[in-house]
């Protein structure tokens, strides 16, 4: 667990960062908070000669409300994020599910930037991110482009960005309409990582009280697959049904059918997919109920 030697630079602005990454060359990594990176260099899965640490990019660092959208630096904590009361007021499941990170540490180190960038396929806010399609903004020396989220994420721990890159911004759309929302994972145990995510946004037909029919829905995933992925077959099947028992059912249960879970040391694949049905069944309800609310 001892860390193999690296050059250590901490520049203060982002043309010093690009200066540094192109001067060193080589396998170097930005660092943010350190709680993915500093483990995986640990444990011999990541190997670097340099890091660059983004910490003291005053730049990187703001929370702020631009022409409808929420503009969140990437070296905003997980812990930041969810007690904002911006956030809590235009995006309650990006609070929510900041605040569900890991514990307490890991939240006040831990940063939306890093997160978004690693991307892991059962990543909290990988799975927001992707829900609400969000606007990622990259840079390199010179440049900026951004990219919706469901451009971002391409595959396993593979995001689109290039390794002199780095995220400014993650930007999400503040919704102009009323949505319900849930967001559920199971872990094993408080702390862990999730085995499996399920996060949904719904908007039902005002005009019917009690048993409203979806008028718009987007469902994300996160641990079915090797990224995280938009269930779009089943949103299809649920936009303009009402909310029965049985169209819940038949919608979680098209979701099972389609993804395949990874089994782990201690789920089969098949229980895995069973929870699928579980929480995502959960997670429509919850979204429905709160829609009414
Ligand atoms: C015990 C433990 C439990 C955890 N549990 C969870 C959990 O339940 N759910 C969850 O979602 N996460 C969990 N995490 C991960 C945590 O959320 C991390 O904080 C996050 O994934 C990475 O953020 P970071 O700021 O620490 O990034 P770092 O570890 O510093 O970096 C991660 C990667 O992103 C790159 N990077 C970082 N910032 C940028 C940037 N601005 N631009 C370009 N590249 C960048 C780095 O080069 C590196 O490759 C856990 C971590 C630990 C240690």
């Amino acid at each position: 667990m001892i860390l193999d030697p690296f050059e250590y630079y901490a520049p203060i602005s982002l043309d010093e960062a690009f200066d540094i990454a192109s001067s060193i060359g080589g396998d170097f990594k930005f660092l943010a908070g350190g709680q993915t990176l500093i483990p995986m260099m640990k444990m011999n899965l990541i190997k670097v000669s340099s890091i660059i640490d983004l910490k003291k990019i005053r730049s990187l660092y703001f929370l702020e409300e631009d022409k409808g959208w929420i503009r969140i630096g990437s070296l905003v904590r997980h812990a930041e994020i969810s007690e904002s009361e911006l956030i809590k007021k235009h995006l309650p499941i990006l609070s929510y599910a900041a605040g569900k990170i890991a514990h307490q540490l890991v939240r006040n180190r831990g940063t939306i930037g890093g997160s978004i960038s690693f991307g892991h396929y059962a990543a909290d806010l990988c799975v927001v991110a992707l829900l609400l399609n969000a606007k990622i903004e990259v840079i390199r020396k010179g440049s900026t482009r951004y990219v919706e989220a469901d451009k971002f994420f391409i595959g396993p721990l593979t995001t689109d960005l290039r390794q002199d890159e780095i995220v400014k911004s993650i930007s999400f759309k503040i919704p102009e309409e009323k949505y319900g929302w849930s967001f559920n994972k199971l872990v094993l145990s408080h702390g862990d990582f999730p085995l499996l995510i399920t996060a949904v946004i719904l908007k039902k037909d005002e005009d019917k009280k009690e048993s409203g029919v979806i008028t718009d829905i987007k469902i994300a995933l996160g641990g079915v697959a090797d990224t995280v992925v938009r269930a779009k077959e089943v949103e299809e099947f649920l936009i303009g049904k009402e909310v029965t028992e049985e169209n819940v059912l038949k919608a979680s249960k098209l979701a099972s059918s389609i993804y395949n879970p990874s089994s782990t040391l201690e789920f089969s694949s098949n229980y895995m997919k069973r929870m699928v049905e579980v929480y995502l069944k959960r997670s429509i309800i919850q979204a429905y109920n709160r829609a009414q609310g």
